[in-house]
């Protein structure tokens, strides 16, 4: 990899939706030698700039920041936590596993009752941080605290690596490399957004796309593998190159921009496959709806065990990911 060291640090912090100002603290530092022009807007997006050589496209793209997590709504008399989700949680991911608070405090999560019962119900679920009894446990974490997994990076074999909020931790990782690549030599000017709450709805995309009315909007981010046994079917493998957004349930891509992304890879040599994805979605989507309408594409890694403390990928998937974002920068676009 580029730079795994970035990566590392990247999922070592937390930024539960509406918290992510840990991880821009690390993307601004990163950011900061390469950039034309950084904003940090109302909501809390990231927006960096290069400018382009003129005569190109308004490209934005669109990492989110944010990562899955759960918000403390009650604490019961024993001491234990009672949680919401904050996006999108699989009880069974969470159940026995450990969470981190913002504050460093750390806590297990339990069930009442079998957790097969929960049905995937987070109310079903507790947070044991040790407290004796509720006046104990308010010293340490109050109604409104959120915590996200606890998943350190772990090598597997074949340059795969395992952690926590992957999702989308990746995308960040790789709009960075993509922007220091930048030389200032390519037509277009380019707008490396790394967005706030996506897991909630795609909201803060939406609010910077209305700020940089771009030409295109690609989101950067992870999608669901189909290559091991799961939930979900489809054709998304690990290591099968970056992905090339085709559609998703809130967003069909543009065709030409697809072609032009196939098209790149070609000429770069980046291994690449075809993403089709009946469950979830991405930024692409409100950047799409944005404005009086935004020609979407996006670029994914597949992810196995996605919105977990240890989802799986490809360190080459992950870098093939950065290689087509830098291509797609430097595109001559006069033919659209
Ligand atoms: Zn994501």
């Amino acid at each position: 990899m580029r730079e795994e060291e970035l990566l590392k640090r990247l999922v070592a912090v937390h930024g539960v939706s509406g918290y992510e100002k840990a991880v821009r603290r690390i993307i601004e530092e990163e950011a900061a030698p390469y950039a034309d022009g950084m904003t940090v807007d109302a909501i809390g997006n990231l927006i960096v700039k290069k400018n382009g050589t003129g005569g190109g496209k308004k490209i934005m793209f669109a990492a989110h920041m944010d990562e899955i997590g759960f918000m403390v709504k009650k604490i019961e008399s024993d001491g234990r936590l009672r949680v919401c989700n904050m996006g999108w949680n699989w009880t069974g991911s969470a159940y026995n596993e450990r969470v981190e608070f913002q504050n460093g405090v750390n806590g297990v999560f339990g069930c009442q009752g079998w957790i097969e019962d929960a049905k995937n119900d987070a109310g079903k679920l507790f947070i044991d941080i040790g407290a004796i009894s509720a006046e104990d446990a308010a010293k340490y974490v109050k109604i409104g605290d959120v915590c996200g997994y606890f998943g350190p990076w772990t090598e597997l074999v074949n340059d795969r690596v395992s952690a926590r909020s992957l999702d989308n931790r990746i995308g960040c990782y790789q709009l960075l490399e993509a922007l220091k690549e930048n030389d200032g030599t390519y037509p277009n000017d380019i707008y490396y957004v790394f967005t706030v709450q996506e897991e909630l709805g795609c909201r803060g995309s939406k609010a910077a796309a209305q700020r940089i009315q771009p030409d295109f909007g690609i989101a950067v981010d992870i999608s669901p593998a189909h290559d091991y046994p799961c939930d979900l079917e489809g054709s998304n493998a690990i290591d099968g190159g970056t992905g090339i957004k085709i559609c998703d349930p809130s967003v069909v891509c543009d065709e030409d921009l697809v072609a032009i992304m196939e098209k790149c890879c070609r000429e770069k040599g980046i291994k690449y496959q075809r993403e089709v994805i009946d469950k979830g979605g991405t930024d692409a989507s409100s950047m799409n709806l944005s404005n009086m309408g935004v020609k979407a594409g996006g670029i994914v890694t597949v992810v196995r065990y996605p919105h977990s403390q240890c989802s799986v990928a490809s360190k080459k998937d992950i870098e093939a990911g950065v290689d087509l974002a830098s291509a797609i920068s430097a595109y001559k676009f006069s033919e659209m």
